[in-house]
């Protein structure tokens, strides 16, 4: 069941997502040919310590725990990508998400990147996978239930001849950085049955993150437990943002202080 946020709660919220907000911007500004994916990990990592934000991703259980403080994933890589000595290279894109913890509260929000001059269809996936996420925001509170949101989602990337990635989905967000509802950017068995469907009430906190594939849907990982790859190595784009529902419309925590986003 998901949980609901008082105002001041949804502001101290606001705080940690303008922190994660500011990590972004400072992650991308580093994005060049021969930055290593590491190198930009190490930065983040280093900006959340100054600022006493505890990095969210940082030993997330798994097979092996999640190394890093951000997931970086290039090009065919979708989500869950370990920073590393890879190099960025020229027409590459780069997937940097993020998340921490601030004073009790968490932020989690997604960029895909281009590294200079990318491909005019490349370009195109990352646009409609940045559309797709500010559709979602726009229509919570001109929709009743989630469901909808996700089949307009759906048929936004469908009409681009993309494919939204169906084995990851959004999350709820507050004092854990994975609460409940399940946030899917398509109509599942669930949402259709109505189990997993949740109503877009005043309150709710929760992070929307379509990943979308140039081409078909399939992903799978790879031998290092957590990097998620499309089958068909064609490239895939992720976009994130951490959205509550106010009296006011939906609020982006993880937008930049004037409310800019990617
Ligand atoms: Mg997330």
């Amino acid at each position: 069941m998901e949980i609901l946020r008082s105002p001041r709660e949804i502001a101290q919220m606001r705080k940690a997502g303008l922190l994660v907000w500011e990590v972004h911007r400072r992650a991308s500004s580093m994005i060049r040919p021969g930055v290593t994916t590491a190198e930009i990990d190490a930065a983040v990592d280093g900006f959340f310590v100054r600022h006493n934000a505890i990095p969210l991703f940082k030993g997330v259980p798994g097979e092996v725990p999640f190394p890093a403080a951000t997931c970086i994933s290039v090009n065919d890589e979708v989500v869950h990508g370990i920073p590393g000595s890879r190099k960025l290279v020229e027409g590459d894109i780069v997937s940097i998400d993020t998340g921490c913890k601030l004073g009790g509260w968490c932020g989690d929000a997604a960029a895909t990147y281009p590294v200079g001059r990318i491909a005019p269809d490349v370009q195109r996936l990352l646009d409609v996978t940045r559309n797709v996420l500010s559709l979602a925001i726009a229509l919570l509170d001109r929709r009743q239930r989630w469901s909808q949101v996700a089949a307009e989602m759906e048929l936004y990337v469908k009409k681009h001849k993309f494919s939204i990635v169906e084995a990851f989905v959004g999350h709820g967000i507050g004092r854990e950085m994975h609460e409940d509802p399940q946030v899917p950017n398509f109509v599942d068995h669930k949402l259709r049955r109505g189990s997993g469907d949740f109503r877009l009430a005043k309150g709710l906190v929760i992070a929307i993150e379509p990943m979308v594939n140039m081409g078909n849907k399939r992903v799978r990982t790879k031998p290092d437990h957590w990097t998620q790859v499309t089958v068909d190595g064609m490239p895939s784009a992720h976009f994130e943002h951490t959205v509550a529902i106010t009296e006011n419309g939906p609020l982006v925590l993880t937008a930049g202080p004037n409310g800019e986003s990617w």
